[in-house]
């Protein structure tokens, strides 16, 4: 019998655009080497965060300086994925943390390259001692179920994707997590991997299972016909395939749950890995079915 997740009180919204928090910026920290270019700059940053109550998996807004220069009106909010624990990175509940990557675009209109995004730019060049607004938390559907302790979860993240996950860990690890969980974790490069040396002090625990998918490192998907990935590079939904005799008996379960996070579009992928797992199980729309049961949650942006 399917278990769908048991929801959980969540609060949100407890800071608006029209009622932000002002939050000191406490800590700031690139996560990615300094030899990578710009839109490899990651950033670990720690706000304080008086009254701010959140769990992983929420988000919190920033508003950013400035006018839009396209409406003259004030910068909109934008969503950051918190990527701290319940109790924050200093475990006094008064910070919130989150992982930003500088944003840059094109615009095909006017031809300019390489535009800095207004907030990821403004959140990777803020110093300690900044201040600024933010609001949230937002977001309900992507946090651990109440009774998450003896699931298996099975953690999907591109990039920044990986956000929630670190503060589920901790959470999870903290509280007695008995279930089997798997981080499948895509990036470009082995030095732009996010908050490696966390995730690598958790490979004693026999319960926890780390993989990572590193795009640009030359490594070639050795199942272009099972799972055809562009340019044939190493992606998450081939290192899913790869571990399939691990993984599969956890899809298999009927309380698992499956987190994706990170950029739009990689979850076409994923879910056709899981379906085709699905099928060597005489299971060929499981990720429908986990959809349909509410087992399959989903972020990306
Ligand atoms: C739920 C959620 C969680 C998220 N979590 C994270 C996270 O943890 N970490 C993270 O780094 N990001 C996260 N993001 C993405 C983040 O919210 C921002 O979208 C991202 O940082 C880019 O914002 P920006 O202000 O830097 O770019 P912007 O300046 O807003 O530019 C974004 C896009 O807008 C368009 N654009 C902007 N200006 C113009 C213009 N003048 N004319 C035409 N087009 C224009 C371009 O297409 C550009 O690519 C999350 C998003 C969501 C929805």
């Amino acid at each position: 019998m399917a278990q769908p997740a048991t929801q959980r009180e969540i609060l949100c919204n407890l800071f608006k655009s029209t009622n932000p928090l002002r939050t000191d910026v406490l800590e700031t920290r690139r996560l990615t080497s300094p030899r990578r270019p710009p839109n490899n700059d990651a950033r670990h940053i720690v706000l304080s965060s008086p009254g701010l109550s959140y769990l992983p998996g929420q988000s919190i807004g920033v508003l950013p300086e400035g006018f839009d220069a396209r409406s003259g009106k004030p910068q909109q909010l934008r969503l950051y994925s918190v990527s701290s624990a319940t109790k924050g990175d200093y475990g006094d509940s008064k910070t919130v943390s989150t992982v930003v990557v500088r944003h840059f675009w094109d615009n095909e209109e006017t031809g300019e390259t390489s535009i800095p995004g207004v907030c990821s730019n403004y959140l990777c060049d803020c110093e300690v001692g900044d201040r600024f607004q933010i609001t949230g938390p937002v977001g309900k559907r992507f946090v651990l179920p109440a009774d998450f302790h003896q699931r298996d979860l099975i953690f999907v993240a591109t990039g920044t994707g990986i956000a929630p996950y670190r503060g589920m860990l901790e959470d999870m690890f903290a509280q007695g997590y008995e279930g089997k969980v798997f981080l499948i974790f895509g990036v470009q490069y082995a030095d732009t991997i996010l908050y490696d040396d966390e995730f690598q002090s958790y490979q004693d625990r026999p319960n926890f299972r780390y993989i990572t998918a590193l795009s640009r490192e030359g490594e070639r998907n050795p199942f272009p016909d099972d799972v055809p990935t562009p340019r044939e590079k190493m992606y998450v939904q081939v290192r899913i395939w790869q571990h399939r005799e691990e993984i599969g008996p956890s899809l298999e379960k009927p309380d698992t749950l499956v987190y994706q996070c990170g950029l739009k579009g990689m979850e076409k992928g994923v879910f056709q890995v899981i379906d085709k797992i699905g099928t060597e199980m005489a299971e060929p729309d499981l990720s429908l079915r986990m959809k349909a049961e509410g087992r399959m949650l989903l972020e990306v942006y």
